[in-house]
């Protein structure tokens, strides 16, 4: 059952094959039961098996959306995912600093198959024009590094390159730090506070979508209000651990992860 109360709004790519992007951000948000909607910053060619062609919106048709939707139906949270290029990051940067809810800023920058999903100006932009808003950012390891410039080596580093996020005015950062001494390990950081969560690591080749399912559950939890952050992230983690479990099989590449999987627990 879909609250109507509970609104999220994603601004995110096209994946046609379903699996991640905003199609990937939509299914997460009706599973959990809260009522979604898109504004598409790009269309990607792709299927499981590869990203073929990436073309980006302007940001005129972008900003259009975004106004239309938001002077409508408010936004409870609003997640980001890929954005394109460093113009799109700025400009909807700037609308986005005048809504004042929640933001989970995903910062998408290349396909699991490792395909380029944004320009490589982008990264400044993040800096200036998204991350002081975020109130969380979920990197995974290439990403912080791109971002915060530090080498994710072990721990420490880890740590480093979260307090740097943090410099520059991301409240809160989940680092998915990926794969340390056989398990996979994520840090929490809230102000000074930094919390481990640690899941089993599954060999297995369906974790397409991932990140943006786990961007998007937190996302999701936000909006239905009555959980703060830190339990909006642990039950992100475990639903993306139950929708890995949940093996679908589908394609002939990275099989999508299935957000079938993920219990729609009752707060
Ligand atoms: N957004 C779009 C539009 C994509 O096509 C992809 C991957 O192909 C992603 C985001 C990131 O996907 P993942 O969650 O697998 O990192």
């Amino acid at each position: 059952m879909v609250n109507m109360d509970a609104v999220a709004l994603t601004i995110a790519g096209s994946d046609p094959s379903g699996g991640a992007g905003l199609q990937a951000d939509l299914k997460v948000f009706q599973q959990l039961g809260v009522y979604g909607m898109s504004v598409v910053t790009l269309l990607t060619v792709q299927n499981t098996q590869g990203v073929t062609e990436v073309d980006v919106f302007s940001p005129e048709i972008i900003l259009a959306q975004l106004q239309a939707v938001c002077s409508d139906i408010p936004p409870k949270v609003i997640k980001t995912g890929a954005m394109g290029n460093a113009r799109v990051v700025e400009e909807v940067g700037k609308v986005l600093s005048g809504i004042t809810c929640p933001k989970v800023i995903d910062p998408v920058l290349v396909s699991k198959h490792g395909h380029a999903l944004v320009a490589d100006d982008v990264i400044g932009s993040y800096i200036e024009h998204l991350i002081p808003q975020a109130f969380l950012i979920t990197p995974n390891r290439h990403e912080a590094e791109r971002l915060s410039g530090v080498k994710i080596v072990d721990r420490s580093t880890a740590l480093e390159a979260i307090r740097q996020l943090q410099r520059f005015g991301a409240s809160n950062v989940l680092l998915k730090a990926g794969c340390m001494e056989n398990q996979q390990y994520h840090f929490l950081a809230m102000g000074s506070d930094v919390e481990e969560i640690v899941t089993p690591t599954i060999l297995a080749n369906n974790t397409h979508g991932s990140g943006c399912v786990l961007a998007a559950s937190i996302a999701a939890w936000l909006a239905l209000g009555e959980l703060g952050l830190e339990n909006a992230v642990r039950r992100g983690v475990e639903g993306v651990y139950q929708a890995i479990q949940c093996n679908s099989q589908l394609g002939k590449g990275i099989h999508p992860v299935d957000v079938r999987g993920m219990s729609q627990q009752t707060i």
